[in-house]
């Protein structure tokens, strides 16, 4: 019980913390982007563990603000694996592999869905070639037979909302309850 809420605590200072950076040019901070993206899952209904994964998704960008700008200066970071490996000390594959997989899930929509690629922003239409460009063939087939690719397909799009300066969102302390349940 007392492990949880020194995680939630320590989360939550991460979010106050450098979540008020700059998010890799995006003309939001990365707390507003991640609060924007657990709106966006909750506003659509999404299942708990969803809406933790979309207001999580990016948490590996915290781990030292060098690691961000390694991203932009040329070098994926891999935040994605950062994320996952660093929430699996408190949360399940249904939290962590979405996160794992949101980068993943950039490069497979831009293969498979016409008009994807032209939504991204500039900056995420950067980092997509750093991170490999969209998918090819063989690699989008295989990525849609990961038991994960459907949750990680559906953070992807709240991610892709989530940059709205000024948009309404629920702050940290909101998700607390449901991040608390799904803690193990
Ligand atoms: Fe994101």
């Amino acid at each position: 019980m007392h492990r949880r809420t020194a995680a939630l605590d320590n989360i939550a200072e991460l979010f106050a913390g450098e979540g008020a950076g700059e998010y890799l040019g995006e003309a939001v901070t990365m707390a507003e982007h991640m609060l924007q993206a657990a709106a966006a899952a909750e506003a659509a209904g999404a299942p708990d563990h969803l809406v933790a994964a979309a207001l999580l998704h990016d948490i590996g960008h915290f781990q030292g603000a060098l690691h961000g700008r390694d991203l932009m200066r040329g070098q994926d970071n891999r935040h994605s694996d950062t994320g996952a490996e660093w929430l699996a000390q408190w949360f399940g594959p249904e939290v962590t592999e979405p996160v794992r997989l949101h980068v993943a899930a950039k490069r497979y929509l831009c293969a498979i869905e016409p008009g994807y690629r032209e939504r991204l922003s500039e900056a995420s239409e950067y980092t997509l070639k750093v991170q490999g460009g969209p998918m090819d063939d063989a690699q989008a087939a295989a990525f849609a037979e990961l038991p994960g690719a459907a949750d990680a397909v559906a953070v992807r799009r709240w991610d892709e909302q989530a940059k709205e300066p000024g948009a309404q969102a629920p702050d940290f302390e909101h998700y607390r309850p449901l991040l608390a349940a799904l803690m193990r």
